[in-house]
């Protein structure tokens, strides 16, 4: 039937719009990023219940038009992922994760593997919500790093090729580099480089530990490779213990975080 689109979906973020209308960006496997209004959502009495809320995964009807915006016609369950709806942490964990899947993939550029990843991270974050830690975040945003073909060079120096000597990482040169070229890279220690390649080559439910120093230059490197080549910031990986943010609020990206 033309005009109806039946998809996988879940909700990366939700804005109330007019009296009684939400706003919907969900992500899908075969479309990307999809934008949708659902509309008499917010009455007590409508069908759709509480399922248009971030982090759901829904079968989902859509109507297209022949606006950008689709409609949302009908949506069934199929993980709502209470467990994480009840800790505030893993909350917080996967509205940054659905927050960086948004905008790294904000195109309707179809990336199955993100979505597949995605599913798995809130399901993980469902079964689990303590494990809601900074090095599972960077698992994560490593394995989107790969799906969007930014993944980083760990084998050589990725300026000379050089195999040792391996010190530091840098964002523009997509990877690690030697002592030689070191030049423009910050230092990145043995246990950061020992957690990426593990974090890479590992299923996201097997995540690796590892040090907050460590964890810091990871981000710092996963950073600065989305800020040269994707001309992207996230927010940071987890939230900042010093400062309070509520779940689920995209917050701009302090200056002092990079
Ligand atoms: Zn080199």
């Amino acid at each position: 039937m033309p005009g109806l689109v039946k998809t996988e979906a879940v909700v990366l973020r939700s804005m109330r719009y007019g009296e009684a209308d939400r706003i919907l960006h969900i992500y899908t496997p075969g479309r990307g990023r999809v934008s949708a209004i659902a509309k008499g959502v917010r009455r007590a009495r409508s069908r759709f219940g509480g399922r248009l809320e971030p982090f759901f995964r829904l079968r989902i009807e859509l109507h297209e038009g022949r606006g950008e915006l689709l409609t949302v016609t009908g949506a069934q369950t199929v993980h709502g992922h209470p467990s994480l709806r009840g800790d505030a942490r893993a909350l917080d964990a996967a509205a940054r994760a659905c927050d960086a899947v948004g905008r790294l993939f904000e195109t309707s550029e179809p990336h199955p593997g993100v979505f597949n990843l995605l599913c798995r991270k809130l399901a993980l974050l469902d079964e689990d919500p303590a494990g809601a830690t900074r090095a599972s975040a960077l698992s994560f945003r490593l394995k989107l790093l790969v799906a969007a073909g930014l993944a980083p060079q760990l084998g050589a120096c990725a300026c000379c090729g050089e195999p040792e000597h391996l010190v530091g990482f840098s964002g523009a040169a997509g990877g690690v580099v030697c002592s030689s070229c070191e030049a423009g890279a910050f230092p990145l220690e043995p246990q950061a480089y020992e957690f990426m390649t593990a974090a890479l080559g590992r299923p996201l439910s097997e995540a690796p530990a590892s040090e907050e120093r460590a964890l810091g230059q990871v981000e710092r490197a996963v950073s600065e490779t989305l800020e040269h080549h994707a001309h992207l910031r996230l927010m940071p990986a987890t939230e900042r213990r010093s400062t309070r943010s509520p779940a689920g609020v995209a917050q701009p990206l302090p200056q002092s975080a990079v």
